[in-house]
C-alpha cells in the first residue's frame, strides 16, 4: 500500500514536452501517447497548433507512435486544435474519469500499459492515467496564468509534490 498522495505522482517529469526523448520512451515499450492540450502542448490562447507542435507530432508519427488528444476542454476548442494537428480527439473528457482515456486506447488498439499519458495536472491528467494503468508524464504548465479553479488546484498540487525532490515543481 502506497501513501495516499502516491496515486497523483507521475512516473516521469519534464519541464517542456518538446524535449521528450522519443526513442527513449519507445525503448521502454511505449507504442502510443495520449496528450492533454491546455498548458501541456500550448497555452489556452493557442486556438490552432503552432508550427513546433506540428513538427513534434510529425516526429512522433515518424517514430511509429500513435497519438490521441483527450482534453477536458469543450468540443469547439478541442476540435479546432486537434484538427489543425490532424490528431483524433475526445473533448469534455472529464479526466480523471477513465471513460475517454479507455476509448482513446481502444481506438489506437494500444494497451494502456504501453500508452503514455501526458498532462500538466496531477488531479485530472496524472490521476486519470494512473487509474488506467498508463505510464504518466507530468509537464510543467506552459503558461502560469491559469484561470479560476485551476489556480486553486495548483496550490494543492504544490503540496502533493512538496518533498518529492525528484520533481522540480
Ligand atoms: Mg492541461
Amino acid at each position: 500500500m502506497g501513501r495516499f498522495k502516491d496515486r497523483f505522482l507521475p512516473d516521469m517529469y519534464l519541464s517542456d514536452i518538446y524535449e521528450l526523448d522519443i526513442s527513449g520512451i519507445k525503448s521502454r515499450g511505449i507504442e502510443a501517447v495520449v496528450f492533454d492540450i491546455d498548458n501541456t502542448l500550448v497555452t489556452y490562447d493557442d486556438a490552432v497548433a503552432p508550427d513546433y507542435t506540428i513538427k513534434f507530432f510529425d516526429r512522433l508519427r515518424e517514430a511509429g507512435l500513435k497519438t490521441y488528444i483527450v482534453s477536458n476542454n469543450n468540443e469547439k476548442r478541442v476540435k479546432k486544435f486537434s484538427e489543425s494537428l490532424g490528431v483524433p480527439y475526445y473533448a469534455a473528457a472529464l479526466k480523471p474519469f477513465k471513460k475517454y482515456l479507455k476509448k482513446a486506447c481502444r481506438d489506437m488498439s494500444a494497451a494502456p500499459n504501453r500508452t503514455l499519458l501526458v498532462g500538466d495536472q496531477l488531479f485530472t491528467d496524472i490521476y486519470g492515467g494512473r487509474r488506467m494503468g498508463m505510464p504518466t508524464l507530468l509537464v510543467k504548465p506552459v503558461s502560469t496564468k491559469d484561470a479560476g479553479l485551476v489556480g486553486i488546484k495548483r496550490k494543492f498540487e504544490k503540496l502533493v509534490l512538496k518533498g518529492e525532490d525528484h520533481y522540480e515543481a
